[in-house]
């Protein structure tokens, strides 16, 4: 089976984790302070404050920047769960507004019109990869004075008209193991706000900065020595694993069967391929099951959108958000991870081929005749 995802750990990585094995010091300490440093330097920006994992990342950042009970927060419906859980954890009210059909990211259009004087904050995710529109959403930020929280999980390295994400607003990455790089579980917020830096590094560790001195009520969203250790390792692979990601996509793209319809790729940013997502017309759940009988794994990001999924319907949620429901219809990622070879990648087109000849052509056929 050639696998959806599989990270990439070699004897670097083995031998980081010794060696922080051997030094008695386990838990976030120098190797944090120095993954940080690392990290912010890939981002561009002044703070890089490691966390415990993606999620933490997300909370940490609206807790930082004030967001709580009585706010809203405009953000996508068609995302991994997380991103909508973090603003609903700090008792604020997310506010999910239609994607775009092609990118799958965040309609700024839509983003304007659902403005209100509660809302503090817009959190858009950089879904798969590709960077959402900053230009617009950094512009209504600045007009309504909002917070602006990048949902960067996905897009490790990812570029905006040349500048990094992650440097736009707060950023909040995370390290889990199917992302573009990983340590184990893992997160990060980047800013270049010394206040929400500070404030990210006092919640992370129990209002700390003094050793049993509290100064706010915080939480333990640390990151371990170990882990970080992984991560230095994995970040300077990053760039190598990115180059592959995109080589894999370039080729996937180029031998699609047609009615399989590629990513969308805007000019003026970077896709760093989290995934490779394409859409399939119809029966793409027939399609995803040929694949699986002829061994090549794909997924379905995301079947059910954040607003019909179960604890938002039991919050009142369940509007229409057609995009993101067709969306969750007619999605399906292939495999596009730096471990695939040269064969894996001529046997996932050959086998595309396959299932769409089984599973879609003969739709095709008896839709020409019925008309
Ligand atoms: C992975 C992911 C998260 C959560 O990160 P964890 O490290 O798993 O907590 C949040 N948002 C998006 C878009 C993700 O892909």
């Amino acid at each position: 089976m050639i696998p959806i995802a599989r990270p990439l750990i070699g004897p670097e990585e083995k031998a980081a984790v010794l060696a922080v094995l051997d030094s008695g010091q386990l838990t976030q300490g120098a190797v944090v302070a120095a993954f940080e440093e690392e990290f912010a330097a890939l981002c561009g920006v002044r703070y890089a404050i490691a966390t415990s994992s993606g999620t933490a990342a997300l909370y940490l950042a609206l807790l930082a920047h004030g967001i709580g009970p009585g706010d809203e927060v405009i953000t996508t419906p068609f995302s991994f769960i997380a991103t909508a859980n973090s603003i609903l954890a700090t008792g604020a009210r997310p506010v999910f507004v239609d994607i775009q059909p092609d990118t799958f990211t965040l309609d700024p259009r839509q983003v304007a019109a659902a403005l209100t004087p509660r809302t503090q904050a817009i959190l858009p995710v950089h879904l798969f990869g590709q960077p959402a529109d900053l230009a617009e959403l950094v512009a209504l930020a600045r007009r309504h004075r909002l917070a602006l929280i990048e949902d960067c999980c996905q897009a490790h390295g990812a570029l905006y008209r040349g500048q990094p994400v992650g440097s736009f607003g707060t950023g909040c990455f995370s390290f889990y193991p199917t992302k573009n790089m990983t340590t184990g579980e893992g997160g990060m917020v980047t800013t270049n706000d010394p206040h929400i830096a500070e404030r990210v590094r006092l919640l992370r560790a129990h209002g700390m900065r003094q050793r049993y001195h509290h100064e706010i009520v915080g939480f333990n969203f640390r990151l371990t020595d170990l882990q970080a250790a992984i991560g230095r390792v994995q970040l300077r692979r990053l760039a190598e694993f990115t180059q592959r990601r995109q080589a894999n996509a370039a080729y996937l793209t180029a031998h699609l069967p047609a009615p399989l319809m590629p990513p969308a790729v805007r000019p003026d940013r970077t896709h760093v391929f989290h995934q490779y997502t394409i859409r399939v017309p119809t029966r793409r759940d027939a399609l995803a099951a040929a694949l699986a009988r002829r061994g090549v794994g794909t997924g379905v990001y995301y079947p059910v959108p954040i607003h019909q999924q179960p604890p938002y319907r039991e919050r009142g949620y369940g509007q229409s958000l057609p995009v993101a429901e067709q969306a969750s219809q007619c999605v399906l990622s292939l495999p596009v991870h730096p471990a695939l070879t040269p064969d894996d990648r001529e046997r996932i087109v050959a086998v595309l081929r396959e299932g769409v000849a089984e599973v879609l052509q003969p739709v095709e056929l008896s839709a020409v005749h019925d008309a």
